[in-house]
């Protein structure tokens, strides 16, 4: 019996395991680091111990610190979650050596698969079928070289110690493979110390499907079938599902087997997912195995029935399976999305900021699984994940169709979320039919993230009639003090403003400012208001609902709608999109633009990790000026003009804060 747990994690899956453990009557300590101290993690348990700084190699991958609070707190176990420390064998044996149960499998099977090459090696042994290649000790270039010739092109290149899609590189011809060995090696080398490679034959067009298993310590492993992983950006998964679409029952079948067999291999205790690679004839191919649980784990839970957090807890405790292979069955469908705080027209930029609205839909079938709230904000020190949405339905139609929906009535304000991109892919016909292939979102990608997209003219009508709507509330409240019902300030169609009574606003999008100009009309009985703007006139009428949200008619089709204000910012949530837009103040945006001119600031809070420029220097519109990191994730800040350098205001090292300024350029016009 695990009678009281800490919870080595934060954030949505620090909450989910919370959840599942109070529920088991488990006594739950979780660990936070300054940055957060107020987040919903540190509410879900029965009591948090603060585990010092935000960066998490000060704190959250502490190993010391958090098996320290582990005793302190009387903890007699602790589950890692996934990140941090889930995959770290030294810290799964120094919670043994402490006699604190670790919640996942024994560190030696951890060894055994944190290894690409030896994990390989070993699978090969126990009969599980490879993707074709070399994943030898002799890592000398020729070596590899040869190895790739051998496998014929393409080849992928990956590091050993790889995660993350870091260290891989595709290699179609014989001149390209030097230089992509020597930098998949240095790569290996700065994210893992490690520069070893495997080479594999490249798939094209594959499937990822993936087999989540359970083992108990009484000799029984099972397998909970399969998730279907295909839809990846850059080698990382966006979308999961469960089961795999179209997946013949015999492969299916051949697939459970061979992952069993994978966890037998290495004495695999608790949870863990055997990922395949199937290609296009339907053969499969042992890629790696994640010796903990996944992100993805929901869509398993929601077509088994099982808590998979649940039955992790009483494996560690000791109990056996309460299942057999045979018991096990397959109900409906379950589809997952990863809602991130970035920017899908900015090449998926991360976003940090203020959550100054959060709202997720409920509904049938549908499931949120997040770690921050309204109030809370995306920061630079972790993973910009808000939430995993998560639908399910009887068949794959309905689990898209619910997920699809949910996607586009979600409101979030502060940061630029992927929610667009996420409905555009789960809608997208190609994904409807199923399966697709892990090229698929590339090859997608101008469809699925176009570029600025503009507001539909019925967001922007919309966005005067609210300022309207909230004008006049305004002025009735004013008018209400003055207990005059005739006073002036009990009008709002603009009799203030100018002669003509309307009002003119600027919203602006990106670079394009759009004058509405609200008139009131004064015909039949409800009032309504006129938005003049491109050439044409729109009629509106409406009023806000007891939730907020707008009950509006334009041009007489009835809408629903959101207005979110926040500062100068309007954001207009729309027939299950959002828009942007800023409600320029006519007296402060001339000055807004100068200071723009040519003065390049960090979007982001961000480490500068090169710089290619001096003062002095003339560069080319386009070309690198410095790069800074952020989120593990590399931004490259190029000239937008020709020009030359100014000021340089940073250099290599130094932590930047979101709008410090990096370098100012002089355009030149020639
Ligand atoms: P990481 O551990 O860095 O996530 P993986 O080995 O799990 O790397 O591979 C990540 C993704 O890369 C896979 O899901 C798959 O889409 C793609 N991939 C891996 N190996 C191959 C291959 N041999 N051929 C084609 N695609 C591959």
């Amino acid at each position: 019996m695990i009678r009281t747990l800490l919870i080595a994690n934060r954030g949505e899956i620090a909450c989910r395991v919370a959840r599942t453990a109070r529920a088991m009557g488990i006594r739950t300590v979780a660990v936070f680091s300054e940055a957060d101290a107020e987040t919903p993690h540190v509410r879900a348990c029965d009591e948090a111990w603060p585990i010092g700084p935000a960066a998490a190699a000060e704190s959250y991958l502490k190993a010391d610190v958090i098996l320290d609070v582990a005793r302190r707190s009387g903890a007699d176990a602790v589950h890692p979650g996934y990140g941090f420390l889930s995959e770290n064998a030294g810290f799964a044996r120094a919670c043994e050596a402490a006699g604190v149960i670790f919640v996942g499998p024994p560190a030696s099977a951890i060894d055994a698969m944190g290894s690409k090459a030896g994990a390989k090696t070993l699978m090969e042994k126990a009969g599980v079928p490879l993707v074709p290649g070399y994943h030898g000790d002799d890592q000398a270039p020729a070596i590899l070289s040869q190895a790739a010739l051998a496998i014929g092109f393409p080849v992928l290149l990956k590091a050993s110690a790889g995660g993350g899609g870091k260290g891989m590189r595709v290699v179609r011809s014989e001149d390209e493979l030097p230089a992509a060995i020597d930098s998949a090696k240095r790569e290996g080398k700065a994210s893992f110390g490690d520069d070893r490679l495997i080479v594999e034959k490249y798939l094209e067009r594959p499937r990822h499907v993936e087999v989540q298993v359970f083992a108990d310590r009484h000799g029984n492993t099972v397998h909970l079938f399969e998730r279907d992983c295909s839809a990846q950006r850059r080698h990382q998964k966006i979308l999961e599902e469960a089961p795999a679409p179209g997946l013949d029952p015999a492969i299916r079948d051949a697939m459970g087997r061979a992952a069993v067999a994978a966890a037998e291999a290495v004495g695999y205790v608790g949870a863990g997912t055997v990922e395949f690679i199937l290609d296009a004839s339907g053969t499969f191919h042992f890629m790696e195995m994640n010796t903990r649980l996944q992100v993805e784990h929901p869509v398993t839970e929601l077509i088994t029935g099982l808590d998979l957090v649940a039955l992790q807890l009483r494996v560690a405790a000791g109990e056996k399976l309460p299942f057999t292979q045979d018991d096990l069955r397959i109900t409906g469908h379950a589809v997952e999305v990863r809602l991130y705080a970035e920017d899908p027209a900015r090449d998926f930029f991360p976003q940090t900021g203020p959550l100054t609205r959060l709202r997720f839909p409920q509904g049938e079938g549908i499931r949120i699984d997040s770690g921050v709230e309204e109030g809370g904000a995306v920061t630079v020190h972790y993973d910009p994940m808000i939430a995993k949405v998560i639908a399910y339905g009887r068949d794959r139609r309905e689990a898209l169709a619910r997920l699809g929906s949910a996607l586009g009535r979600i409101e979030i304000v502060g940061v630029t979320t992927n929610a667009g991109f996420l409905k555009r892919l789960v809608e997208h016909p190609e994904v409807v039919a199923g399966p697709i292939d892990t090229g698929f979102v590339g090859r997608e990608i101008a469809t699925l993230a176009p570029a600025g997209e503009a507001a539909p003219a019925a967001a922007l009508a919309i966005a005067g009639f609210a300022e309207m709507l909230a004008f006049d509330a305004a002025a009735k409240s004013a008018a209400a003090r003055t207990d005059d019902p005739t006073s002036p300030w009990a009008r709002a169609d603009g009799w203030r403003l100018n002669d003509v009574g309307h009002h003119d606003l600027d919203f602006r999008e990106g670079e394009r400012v759009t004058m509405v100009r609200m008139a009131a009309e004064r015909s039949g009985e409800g009032r309504g208001w006129t938005a003049r703007f491109d050439g044409t006139d729109h009629h509106l009428s409406g009023h806000f609902d007891a939730d907020g949200s707008l009950n509006v008619r334009v041009d007489g089709v009835r809408h629903r709608a959101v207005v979110v204000a926040d500062r100068d910012r309007r954001v207009v949530f729309l027939d299950g999109r959002s828009w942007p837009l800023v409600l320029e103040d006519p007296f402060t945006a001339g000055e807004v633009e100068e200071v723009g001119h040519g003065r390049l600031i960090a979007p982001m809070p961000a480490k500068v990790i090169r710089v290619d420029v001096a003062v002095g220097d003339r560069v080319a519109r386009g070309a690198t000026l410095l790069v800074t990191e952020a989120m593990k994730m590399e931004h490259t800040v190029t000239a937008p003009a020709d020009g030359v350098v100014i000021r340089l205001a940073v250099a290599v090292g130094d932590l930047v804060d979101e709008g410090a300024e990096l370098v100012v350029l002089e355009a030149v016009d020639e």
